[in-house]
């Protein structure tokens, strides 16, 4: 198994980079946000929850996101590996990772982070909220989503550092040359399926 984490802030990429990982490498896309927009959807009860705080540009509370991850982890039995997309979040999640993936006789190979200006970030986002529907990019809720980032997931990246498992890849040129970047690093481990 491959097991990578596209690691970065809000609207650095990370979703559509994602796809296009998952497609050409064959690795099952788990992306926790699409997870809890599907819950707030279907009115679930767990979505009812995360909406609370998904509106307000704040982490929904681990216990809720690790337990999703998961039950999404043991549904998909014959993957060749997972891409966890905007997962994990914070220190509690990362080490909660670890563990369900060890119980799997696996582990986390690679985190690639994506490094984007902050404004560049912000740019994208009030774009993207133009077109997307999401009641999350607006320039309120996009400026506390980037300041959770900064507090509660930058940490994240330095837990895998010490793994020796992070690489940092520029990711403010265009989304093809991104792209070629991420797969440098990933086919020193696998090649498109
Ligand atoms: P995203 O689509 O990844 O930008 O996530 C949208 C929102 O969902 C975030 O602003 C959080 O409120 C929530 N969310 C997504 N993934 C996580 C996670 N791993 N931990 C906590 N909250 C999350």
């Amino acid at each position: 198994m491959f097991n990578l984490v596209l690691f970065g802030p809000p609207g650095s990429g990370k979703g559509t980079q994602s796809i296009t990982i998952a497609s050409t490498y064959h690795l099952q896309h788990i992306s926790t946000g699409d997870l809890l927009r599907d819950e707030v959807e279907r009115q679930t009860a767990l979505g009812v929850e995360a909406k609370k705080y998904m509106d307000q540009g704040l982490l929904v509370p681990d216990e809720v996101v690790i337990g999703m991850i998961s039950s999404k982890i043991d549904e998909s039995q014959d993957a060749r590996g997972f891409i966890f997309d905007g997962f994990p979040r914070t220190k509690a999640q990362a080490e909660a990772l670890d563990k369900l993936l060890e119980f799997k006789n696996t582990k986390i190979d690679l985190v690639l982070a994506l490094d984007v200006p902050e404004a560049e970030l912000i740019k994208r986002l009030v774009g993207r909220g133009a077109s997307s529907g999401r009641s999350d990019d607006n320039e309120e809720v996009i400026t506390k989503r980037i300041k959770e980032y900064h507090s509660k997931t930058e940490p994240v990246a330095n837990y895998y550092d010490a793994h020796d498992k992070l690489e940092r890849v520029k990711g403010d040129h265009s989304i093809e040359d991104t792209f070629k970047l991420l797969a440098r690093h990933i086919e020193k481990y696998l090649l498109p399926a």
